[in-house]
């Protein structure tokens, strides 16, 4: 793979710039949430590059930053969620 550093930078300060039109579903990150994706299996040399918030794996999933970040506010607050179910199930109830 012909990896260029410079040319990888720039997507991602393009990225995170980046004032897309294109929308995602609220549905589609309340689905991504509740499953927790999985982005950078393994070695990522993007990630290395340029930080995990923004390498080419969380670039190929959301079309901008704010929707990165609406993904991981969903997901704190589907495992607090998922956290409260559990207790109530585990808890007896009288
Ligand atoms: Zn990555």
């Amino acid at each position: 793979m012909i990896y260029d550093i410079q040319k990888e930078l720039k997507h991602a300060e393009d990225w995170e710039l980046s004032q897309t039109d294109e929308t995602m579903d609220v549905e589609e990150i309340a689905e991504m949430a509740s499953r927790a994706i999985s982005y950078c299996e393994g070695s990522c040399p993007s990630r290395d590059l340029v930080g995990e918030h923004r390498c080419y794996c969380v670039r190929a999933r959301f079309p901008s930053p704010e929707h990165y970040e609406l993904y991981q506010a969903s997901r704190e607050e589907f495992k607090k969620m998922l956290g409260i179910m559990i207790i109530n199930t585990a808890l007896p109830t009288k």
